[in-house]
């Protein structure tokens, strides 16, 4: 199963592709993983994407395609893998389309209001850099793990937040339009708690599975 999950930040798509990886035990492929992987590794295709991401910018879409092609065509891919966070735009996905074919998009829909508020909220240790979401903030401003001290992201900043989202709505948005044409879009609401989303996404899969096996 080859499963693909779109949702702009704050959607919880991050959260939801690791519970289907674990469940369904598929890899969880995510963008920010393979660039983190292959800078580790000093790999040509490694220190080129830092290069983007250290000046703030987007990593070019022949670099991450690379990396991604890279990265499914591993042993632990061969039953499927769970993306996140590639494609990221049409031309990507014209591109990921000559690499492999998606089983299953799920998106993630959320209000601009709502993704706002959950990613304002949302706080960073200052000392080993664990990130907090808007749900599992609990003491309040003090890391569980190390307690060091959780600040806000710059990144996390209303105004980047904005732009984050408009880049989504621009680029990424398109995508669902895209795979509707294939057929393979299952649209959740993402404004919904991270275990009623989870359940709808796994009923869905369950129910797939359960065609397949007849
Ligand atoms: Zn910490």
């Amino acid at each position: 199963m080859r499963i693909l999950i779109i949702g702009p930040q704050g959607s919880g798509k991050g959260t939801q592709s690791k519970l289907i990886s674990e469940k369904y035990k598929l890899p969880h492929i995510s963008t920010g993983d393979i660039f983190r992987d292959a800078l580790l590794r000093k790999t040509e295709l490694g220190i080129k994407s830092d290069s983007f991401i250290k000046k703030g910018q987007l990593v070019h879409d022949d670099i991450v395609t690379n990396l991604v092609k890279e990265r499914v065509r591993q042993k632990d891919c061969r039953e499927g893998f769970v993306l996140d966070g590639y494609p990221r735009n049409i031309n990507q996905a014209r591109a990921l389309d000559k690499i492999t074919n998606l089983d299953k998009v799920f998106v993630l829909k959320i209000s601009d209001d709502i993704a706002i508020k959950r990613l304002t909220l949302r706080r960073q240790c200052n000392k080993c850099k664990t990130i907090y979401s808007y749900t599992s903030l609990k003491k309040k401003g003090i890391c569980s793990k190390c307690k060091g001290k959780l600040i806000q992201r710059n990144d996390d900043k209303s105004t980047a937040i904005k732009k984050r989202l408009d880049i989504y709505h621009k680029e990424t948005e398109p995508l669902i339009d895209y795979y509707k044409k294939k057929g393979i879009v299952h649209i959740i609401s993402g404004n919904q708690l991270v275990g009623k989303i989870a359940f709808e996404i796994d009923s869905f899969l369950q129910k797939e599975k359960d065609i397949l096996e007849l």
